[in-house]
């Protein structure tokens, strides 16, 4: 089947792909872990120090003048409420039915309160990105690599969780599906020149250009992400709007979540 993508989107999302995407590990000789279905202080206390360092690995790894760091929470804590997901319809978000990540396709704030009840413990990921990069008009360039950076933290924790035998570990994280280019600089630039843009592979019956790694918007769930991390214990996020300079924003929070046990 001849796919129709514009070039600069193909280009991009290849770019992302290969860059981030391993045949094989460095390394295989890591022993496999027994599973694990209950709680267990010492293995847990690991996995948020090696999500510490995945985090800091990341920001490393991708250039990103950012902070950030993880902290297990209790389940209890993660506030779901059908009107965040509304949010993403009423008005209409620019993301809405884009991916298989965002409604309507994403799992319902419904779905997402059976998963959620299903885990008692989850690790929160916290990322302080540059406020540059979230003041407008640079946010329409510069959103993009920050939360495909967040994508990349979630996916590795989750994978780590499940090394360490929490074989139904599942994460989440703050922001649309850009795996595939979405929202790029390229992409943008052909949304300004009303291109015939494409949508996400997988909404056609194709494979996802990230599976394993292309997670869910937390939001798209009903999660209310900013009453979450302020139970959490994080610093409360701000609403930033056009209006703003980048002056006068103290910071920019992301998040991610992966429930565990
Ligand atoms: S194919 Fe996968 S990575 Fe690409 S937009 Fe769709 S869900 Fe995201």
């Amino acid at each position: 089947m001849q796919r129709k993508y514009i070039p600069e989107v193909d280009k991009e999302w290849s770019k992302i792909s290969f860059k981030w995407r391993r045949v094989l590990p460095k390394t295989r000789d890591r022993p496999p872990s027994p599973i694990k279905m209950e709680y267990d202080e010492e293995i847990l206390d690991e996995l948020v120090n090696r999500s510490n360092n995945f985090i800091d690995d990341v920001i490393k790894e991708s250039k990103l003048e950012a902070t950030g760091h993880a902290k297990l929470i209790t389940t209890d804590k993660i506030v779901i409420d059908p009107r965040v997901r509304w949010k993403c319809r009423i008005p209409l978000c620019f993301g809405y039915g884009m991916t298989i990540n965002c409604p309507p396709h994403s799992p319902t704030a419904e779905d997402m309160k059976e998963i959620v009840s299903c885990y008692k413990h989850a690790i929160l990921i916290t990322v302080y990105p540059p406020i540059k990069n979230h003041i407008f008009p640079s946010i329409l360039t510069g959103v993009h690599g920050d939360v495909d950076t967040l994508n990349k933290m979630v996916s590795l924790i989750e994978a780590e969780a499940t090394y360490l035998g929490y074989y139904l570990a599942m994460g989440f994280k703050g922001g649309p599906c850009l795996g595939c280019g979405f929202l790029s600089p390229e992409y943008i630039k052909g949304l300004m020149e009303q291109k015939n843009l494409p949508v996400c592979p997988a909404l056609k019956g194709e494979m996802c250009r990230q599976y394993l790694r292309a997670r869910p918007a937390l939001e798209a769930c009903g999660v209310d992400v900013f009453a979450t991390v302020i139970k959490c214990g994080e610093k409360p996020p701000y609403i930033i709007n056009p209006e703003h300079s980048e002056k006068g924003v103290p910071y920019v929070g992301w998040h991610g979540i992966v429930l565990v046990v």
